[in-house]
């Protein structure tokens, strides 16, 4: 390869990846042929509800659950706005105390948000310089009137895996329903909700080379949950829509596809993550990492750069044809620094200039080799523009 330019290097598996071919093959079908609503009693209606069905139980072996546990919903962001929603709708009467954390997805917080504009009351965990958060912390937020706790499975920015099955365990000791955004783990890193005492679980297709506009709820069988749409009696009666079956038999098959291959393929991604850290580390000075070395996410590296802009180093990076992100994708074009940053204890210039790597499936050595050779150069060349780099190095000496 020498030092000619990679056709495009793709390093923002958090934000979205591709469909994988042997996934669009399976949801062709569904799309011409195989069109049917589910819901009609005709025969290629039943070969819909079949698809549905086995998607389904593809799901619910992913996540070592039951089928009946599964509901299909339009991504990660309907799965958390309706886990919380409703919760909250359901058990307003017992209380109105909720408890999550302070490194969550928008899908969560600004849910959140909206709660407390209606009078419910919401207590944000702090999480430690990794960005984890203390079952102590956990344990000490529950009241009587608490009715939800909601942590994330793994952090979309920084990539820090939280001690869920502490966490789960602590609320279920408690008898306080628990949510997990687990869009980012999903696919990633193994699921056990047999072990794991959690009551909802949120997960979205497109964060494992599945479609985009599809994901799934875990309910907890027995576990009460207000719908969040209203409609008709599709997912029994707790979801209501007409299915999206392709898209849902593209998230089957390709839950079923990543948990075949995790252990080989989570290895894989996180000795190119460590090549990577390692060597942005080791090879431009005044850089930290951001979020855990070792509760990390295979997929994910996340630094600071002192003194330089992080959107800045974006556009040079897409110059160089490697697509990254600075703090969080769904903030970029906002000029607030991140929440994960600074709630991990980041000045608000070191949050901006932060520089997030997420590999995934089609991320080759070869891609790692590129961004490491070129990214020091383009790093001192902002610097060279700083005048507070000048000055600061000149203090630092
Ligand atoms: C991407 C993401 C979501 C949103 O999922 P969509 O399917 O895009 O709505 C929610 N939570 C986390 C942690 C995510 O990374």
């Amino acid at each position: 390869m020498g030092n000619a330019e990679l056709e495009r290097v793709y390093f923002d598996n958090a934000a979205t990846t591709p469909v994988r071919d042997e996934v669009l093959e399976e949801m062709l079908p569904y799309f011409r042929e195989r069109y049917g609503n589910p819901s009609s009693l005709y025969s290629i209606a039943g070969e819909s509800k079949k698809a549905v069905e086995t998607a389904r139980e593809r799901l619910a072996n992913a996540l070592n659950a039951e089928p009946g546990e599964i509901y299909f919903t339009s991504g990660g962001t309907e799965s958390d706005n309706w886990a919380i929603a409703g919760t909250a709708e359901r058990a307003a009467g017992k209380g109105r105390h909720l408890i999550t954390s302070a490194i969550e997805h928008h899908g969560i917080l600004n849910v959140f948000k909206k709660l407390e504009k209606n009078g419910f009351e919401v207590t944000y965990l702090p999480v430690d310089a990794e960005g984890l958060v203390s079952p102590e912390e956990l344990e000490k937020a529950i009241r009587p009137d608490t009715i939800l706790i909601s942590v994330m499975y793994a952090n979309n920015e920084i990539g820090t895996v939280q001690p869920i099955d502490d966490l789960a365990g602590i609320a279920a000791a408690r008898g306080v329903p628990f949510h997990t955004d687990a869009v980012q783990a999903a696919g990633h890193i193994p699921i056990d909700l047999k072990k794991t005492k959690a009551d909802m679980l949120s997960l979205s297709a497109h964060k494992f080379n599945g479609p985009k506009g599809v994901g799934a709820l875990f309910i907890r069988k027995g576990k009460p949950l207000e719908p969040f749409l209203l409609g008709g009696h599709q997912e029994k009666g707790r979801r209501p829509g007409t299915e999206n079956v392709p898209g849902i038999v593209g998230l089957g098959k390709a839950a079923a596809l990543a948990v075949a291959e995790m252990p080989e393929e989570s290895a894989r991604l996180a000795a190119l993550r460590d090549r990577l850290i390692d060597g942005i580390l080791g090879g431009i000075p005044h850089t930290r990492l951001n979020g855990s070395r070792t509760k990390r996410l295979p997929g994910n590296v996340s630094v600071a750069f002192e003194f330089i802009e992080g959107e800045s180093l974006l556009l040079l990076l897409d110059m160089k044809n490697i697509c990254a992100s600075s703090g969080s994708a769904c903030t970029s074009g906002s000029l607030d620094p991140s929440h994960v940053l600074l709630a991990i204890g980041l000045p608000h210039e070191k949050a901006h200039g932060s520089l997030r790597l997420t590999l995934g499936r089609y991320n080759t050595a070869d891609e790692a080799e590129y961004v490491l050779r070129e990214l020091p150069p383009l790093v001192a060349r902002l610097r060279d523009m700083s005048p507070l780099y000048k000055a600061g190095v000149k203090t630092m000496i």
